[in-house]
């Protein structure tokens, strides 16, 4: 059993969604909050004879409660709530079979980079990566093999902007399932099922859950013979989000909508210092009037979220030091948190991608990336300034 919350507060506007989305006062006490159901099992008044739940694989109150508010915030009709951003992208993989083609984004999240390439190659599925700005090179790509196409928007550390309207026009015309990986933007930001995808996923770990003390993952549908096939893979495989995270990723979701709103200001006046800064040679934020997708963005964006990267002048070791000695800034892999982070893809999140394929995406050695939290911003650039000088 997964979560359907059809009947459930369907017509709330977003905020309120983030907030009620699904939810309902638990049955036994009218806790307002779901109870963490830390239980593996539950007890059968005869064979069958259960209230919903049997077992935790299964299904779980817990687990229902944050999959009902998933669905909810994405506009979809089923949610599922995985261990891990990357066990939900497994489920989705586990849709293909052998000779099945994956079209994807050339910047693509490194672990999922990871799973495609070294996991699932194995298994006779074959991978091919296109820019994605570019929806004829995606076209060129579908042959009669092509299943599934799997977009990251924004992408990862790049900030390249993906068109999820245009690209879903061109699965429905060729029958592929689109996927959507909305982790950078959250649905505060985008809503990719109803621009036309047939598959939303989220690591939680990030945004959603929004508090760097979690690892889950998500997937939501409108369609229920999809959603069926995907519930039977959650349940086949395992890789299910426990109760206590499904209850920290809830309550992680309640505050996205105001968290999203200072992490979307403090970027954009941390994307302008770094843009004035004479020591900084590119900065990639899809707000810039100059950013190659950046029509696309607004059309598709309600704001341009809290994540930079950013090219200061020198090479390898200049990034190294400035990451160094950022003191506000955790120097620290992940994204989405309430606090400031900086990373450096090309020894951290995307070491795992031969260096030749990482400088072709852009993700050269000096590349820095910095997921804005809701500190005062005052205090962000200030820390900034003193690592630059
Ligand atoms: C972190 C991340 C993932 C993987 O999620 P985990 O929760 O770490 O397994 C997938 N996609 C994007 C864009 C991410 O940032």
């Amino acid at each position: 059993m997964y979560a359907d919350w059809n009947r459930m507060k369907k017509d709330l506007k977003f905020n309120s969604k983030t907030i009620h989305g699904g939810q309902h006062p638990d049955k036994a006490y009218g806790a307002v909050m779901p109870p963490i159901y830390q239980t593996s099992t539950y007890a059968q008044s005869t064979p069958g004879g259960h209230k919903g739940y049997e077992y935790s694989r299964s299904a779980n109150p817990t687990r229902t409660a944050l999959e009902q508010a998933l669905a909810s915030i994405e506009n979809g009709n089923y949610g599922m709530a995985f261990a891990s951003g990357l066990a939900a992208i497994d489920a989705v993989l586990k849709l293909l079979g052998p000779g099945d083609e994956v079209i994807s984004t050339i910047d693509l999240y490194g672990g999922s980079y990871r799973l495609f390439k070294k996991v699932y190659e194995n298994y006779g599925i074959r991978f091919r990566f296109v820019e994605m700005d570019n929806v004829e090179a995606i076209e060129s790509c579908i042959n009669q093999n092509t299943k599934l196409v799997w977009v990251e928007t924004p992408t990862n550390p790049m900030m390249n902007i993906i068109d999820i309207k245009a690209v879903s026009v061109l699965t429905k015309k060729h029958g592929l399932l689109l996927a959507v990986d909305n982790t950078f933007a959250t649905p505060y930001l985008q809503q990719p099922l109803d621009l036309g995808a047939d598959i939303v996923m989220h690591s939680a770990t990030k945004y959603l859950g929004g508090h760097s003390d979690v690892v889950v993952g998500g997937l939501v549908v409108k369609d229920k013979p999809l959603a069926d096939r995907l519930y039977f893979i959650q349940n086949a495989s395992g890789a299910v989000c426990g109760p206590m995270d499904s209850f920290l990723t809830l309550r992680g979701i309640k505050t996205l909508h105001v968290r999203m709103q200072r992490h979307c200001e403090n970027g954009e006046a941390i994307a302008k210092y770094l843009m004035a800064h004479p020591k900084i040679e590119k900065v990639y934020w899809p707000g810039f009037e100059t950013h190659p997708n950046h029509k696309v963005a607004k059309a598709q964006m309600k704001g341009f979220g809290g994540m930079i990267s950013f090219v200061p002048k020198g090479n390898y070791d200049d990034a190294i030091k400035i990451v160094e000695k950022l003191k506000i800034f955790t120097l620290a892999e992940s994204l989405g948190g309430v606090e400031s982070l900086a990373g450096h893809p090309a020894s951290m999140t995307h070491a795992s991608i031969p260096k030749e394929e990482r400088e072709k995406s852009g993700v050269v050695d000096a590349l820095i990336r910095l997921s804005v939290g809701i500190e005062d911003v005052e205090d962000l650039i200030g820390d900034l300034e003193q690592a630059l000088t």
